[in-house]
């Protein structure tokens, strides 16, 4: 499955946040503030959780930034 970051158009294994149905990564998303925004649960933007399927011990899973920030 790719993902095309909906700020950047950039490819990502997987997105940070969705505004709607458009997924953003997680270097947009902070640019972006949305992450705090998807917080709040309010409005369109939420984040994208994967715990659900991650092992208890998964913790020192590092977050991945395909997103090339230049
Ligand atoms: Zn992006």
């Amino acid at each position: 499955m790719r993902l095309h970051c909906a700020l950047c158009g950039r490819r990502m294994e997987k997105a940070a946040v969705m505004i709607g149905a458009m997924p953003v990564g997680p270097t947009c998303a902070r640019k972006a503030g949305l992450i705090e925004l998807s917080k709040r649960k309010s409005g369109l933007v939420f984040p994208v959780v994967g715990r659900k399927s991650a092992p208890k011990n998964d913790r020192n899973t590092i977050d991945l930034f395909d997103e090339v920030d230049e």
